[in-house]
C-alpha cells in the first residue's frame, strides 16, 4: 500500500517533469530554426553569420544539458564507481566552461594545489555535469563580466573544490531554495541544475557550503571524500 502510493508519487513527479521538459526543448529549437532560416538571407555578412552560428550553437547546448539534466533525475542509475582524476576534471570543466564565458565576457581562473594527491571516486560522467551545472549557474550570474575561479585543494576533511563568481549572489532565502525542482530567478531557466548537481554530489558522499553576499558573489564549496590511495603513492 504504502510502496503504490510512492510509486504513484514518482510517477507524478517524472511526468510532470516530462511536460517542462518538452517546453523547454521546445524553446532552443525554435530560435535555432529562426537563425537558420536567416543564415539563408542573402548577402548577410561574416560577422552576422558567425553571431547566429553562436547562438545556435549555445542554444543546442542548452537543450542538451536539459535533456542530460532531466535523464539522471528519472532514470534509476547503475552507479558507476571509478577513480577520479581531480587535476583532469579541472582542466575540462574550465574548458567546457569557457565556451560559455567568452560569450559573457568573463574570465576563469584555475588553481589546482600541484602538492596533494587529488582523487576521489564516483561516476565520472555524473560528477562532470554536476560541476558544469554550478559553473554554469556561476557565469549566468555575471551577465556584466566577471570572474569565475575554481580552487581544488586536499584537506584533512577530504577533497575540497570552491566554484567562486562574482555575480548576482544571493539572499538566504534564495539558498535555502537551492536544489528544489523548478525554482529558477532566469526566463530561460528549468531550476533542474542545482537539484541533480546536489544529487550527484551527496551520493558521492559530499558535502555542499554555499556563501553568497547579494549584489558581490557566490561561493559554493564541495567536500568529497578522498580516494583510498595504494600505500605506494605519495
Ligand atoms: P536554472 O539555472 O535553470 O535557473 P538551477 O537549479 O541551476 O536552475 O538554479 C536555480 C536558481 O538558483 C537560479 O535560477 C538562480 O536564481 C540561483 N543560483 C544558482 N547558482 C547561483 C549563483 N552562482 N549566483 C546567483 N544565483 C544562483
Ligand atoms: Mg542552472
Amino acid at each position: 500500500m504504502q510502496e503504490e502510493v510512492i510509486q504513484s508519487e514518482k510517477i507524478k513527479i517524472v511526468s510532470d517533469m516530462a511536460a517542462s521538459v518538452a517546453h523547454e526543448i521546445r524553446n532552443p529549437l525554435t530560435t535555432v530554426r529562426g537563425f537558420i532560416q536567416l543564415l539563408g538571407a542573402e548577402h548577410l555578412d561574416q560577422d552576422k553569420k558567425q553571431f547566429y552560428r553562436n547562438l545556435c550553437l549555445e542554444e543546442l547546448d542548452r537543450a542538451q544539458l536539459i535533456i542530460t539534466d532531466y535523464l539522471t533525475l528519472a532514470k534509476p542509475d547503475p552507479e558507476l564507481i571509478e577513480n577520479i582524476d581531480i587535476h583532469e576534471e579541472i582542466r575540462y570543466l574550465s574548458n567546457v566552461l569557457m565556451t560559455y564565458a567568452n560569450y559573457y565576457n568573463i574570465h576563469i581562473n584555475t588553481v589546482i594545489e600541484e602538492t596533494s594527491v587529488l582523487r576521489i571516486t564516483g561516476d565520472k560522467y555524473k560528477f562532470r555535469q554536476a560541476l558544469i551545472n554550478i559553473g554554469k549557474n556561476g557565469i549566468e550570474a555575471m551577465a556584466h563580466g566577471g570572474l569565475l575561479e575554481i580552487y581544488a585543494t586536499a584537506d584533512n576533511d577530504g577533497v575540497a573544490i570552491t566554484i567562486s563568481d562574482t555575480g548576482t549572489g544571493m539572499t538566504k532565502d534564495q539558498i535555502q531554495r537551492l536544489g528544489n525542482p523548478y525554482y529558477s530567478t532566469k526566463e530561460k531557466g528549468t531550476g533542474l541544475g542545482t537539484m541533480v548537481s546536489f544529487g550527484i554530489i551527496k551520493k558521492m558522499g559530499g558535502k555542499i557550503d554555499i556563501q553568497s553576499v547579494p549584489g558581490e558573489g557566490t561561493l559554493y564549496r564541495l567536500v568529497f571524500p578522498k580516494a583510498d590511495m595504494p600505500e605506494s603513492a605519495s
